[in-house]
């Protein structure tokens, strides 16, 4: 059996490893992108979804990552109360740098041959030759030629927003309590990466009209209520969009991570989407080379069977989160405010949000 994955982005690099572990025969494609480029994106990944790393892929060692207990949600008019607060015994996700999570992956993947594109030409010909030797193509890429060709059909949605994300730096603080505020701009989350530092994520309407980095941090000091003494880091900026794949393959070849799934970051999800999807695929995988047959579209059929519903009606209540702030925001949250305070105080309602967060729809 011979896997062969496209791109060495976080999909492509967590594909590979939890492949390889299962002693399945994979090798890597990616085109070169040698920009230099020193990101401050942090990344939020579930208890359950740490769990199944640690246990199955690799270790993470408790200097890269903080561990997140409660979380917050405010609005602009909740007066700086919480409409909602969610703690539990366990620790509800842990933060870390994407590219400390990549360093880390790429160490752990030494026995993966990584395999420059050095042509346009690389996809058709990936496609026509070895035919008989490979087994299935995975292309965890966006933007490539199988995806303008066989991937076109797609949900979309124009969130009209732009994410700037930076780290700011702080008097220390115990910092492991996230704070999510859905503010007339759109959601600003708080992300504690230390006693020191703290990941902001500020999604911001495209009416609000920013023009530069200094009106973003002004509109973030407005808000922070928490950090004091404040260094910002370089900002980074990415126009946000909903974009669901229609279908997840194509003859021998599979679609995964973002490819399949590009959602709004309000909730942290996008990776752990992913994460959830590996752990089905791989257990496909493994039945089947238990039988000692070779993959074939039933095992695609199969997996997009067991994920794609429930990716749709995920990546769908993240937009119905979404529309419900901006409308509650042009009603002054007049509709939030009139949330009883007897539903932040119902444990049966708020550990259903903390399982789904934590686990998708999977736990039906
Ligand atoms: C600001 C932000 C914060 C995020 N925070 C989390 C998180 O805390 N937990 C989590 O599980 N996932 C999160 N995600 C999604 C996560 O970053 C991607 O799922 C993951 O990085 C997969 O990317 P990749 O490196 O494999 O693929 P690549 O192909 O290298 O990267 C995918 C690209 O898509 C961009 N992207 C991701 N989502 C969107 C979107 N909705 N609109 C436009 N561009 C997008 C990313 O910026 C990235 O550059 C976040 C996404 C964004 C944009």
């Amino acid at each position: 059996m011979k896997i062969s994955i496209i791109g060495n982005n976080l999909t492509g690099l967590i594909l590979a490893k939890a492949l390889y572990n299962k002693n399945i025969n994979v090798e890597i494609f990616y085109v070169d992108k040698s920009k230099k480029h020193k990101s401050n994106r942090t990344i939020a990944i579930t208890n359950k979804n740490m769990n199944f790393v640690e246990k199955n892929l690799f270790h993470i060692s408790k200097k890269f990552i903080n561990p997140i207990n409660e979380i917050g949600i405010a609005t602009e008019n909740s007066n700086n109360k919480e409409i909602f607060n969610f703690k539990n015994k366990k620790n509800l996700f842990y933060l870390i740098r994407n590219k400390d999570l990549l360093k880390i992956l790429k160490k752990n993947l030494k026995g993966v041959k990584l395999n420059k594109i050095k042509s346009q030409n690389f996809y058709e010909s990936l496609l026509n030759k070895n035919k008989n030797k490979r087994d299935l193509i995975i292309n965890c890429e966006k933007n490539n030629i199988y995806n303008k060709k066989f991937f076109h059909k797609k949900f979309n949605k124009n969130y009209n927003s732009i994410a700037f994300t930076f780290i700011i730096n702080h008097e220390p603080v115990n910092n492991n309590k996230a704070l999510q505020i859905f503010t007339k701009h759109g959601p600003l989350a708080f992300l504690p990466l230390s006693k020191f530092q703290t990941s902001i994520v500020f999604s911001i309407n495209k009416k609000s009209f920013i023009r530069s980095n200094s009106d973003v941090f002004d509109l973030f000091k407005k808000y922070n209520k928490i950090y004091k003494k404040i260094k910002f880091s370089q900002i980074e900026k990415v126009e946000l969009k909903f974009e669901v794949a229609r279908h997840y393959y194509h003859d021998e070849i599979l679609l995964f991570g973002d490819s399949l799934h590009q959602i709004h970051p309000l909730a942290g999800q996008g990776f752990n989407m992913t994460i959830r999807d590996l752990q089905i695929l791989i257990n496909e995988i493994i039945q089947i080379k238990d039988l000692g047959l070779p993959i074939n579209k039933n095992l695609l059929k199969e997996f997009q069977a067991k994920t794609k519903p429930y990716n749709f009606l995920y990546s769908n209540s993240i937009n119905l989160i979404e529309t419900f702030f901006k409308v509650d925001n042009n009603f002054k949250n007049k509709i939030s405010n009139s949330i009883p305070l007897s539903l932040n105080k119902n444990k049966i309602f708020k550990n259903f949000i903390m399982k789904v967060a934590d686990e998708g729809f999977s736990f039906f």
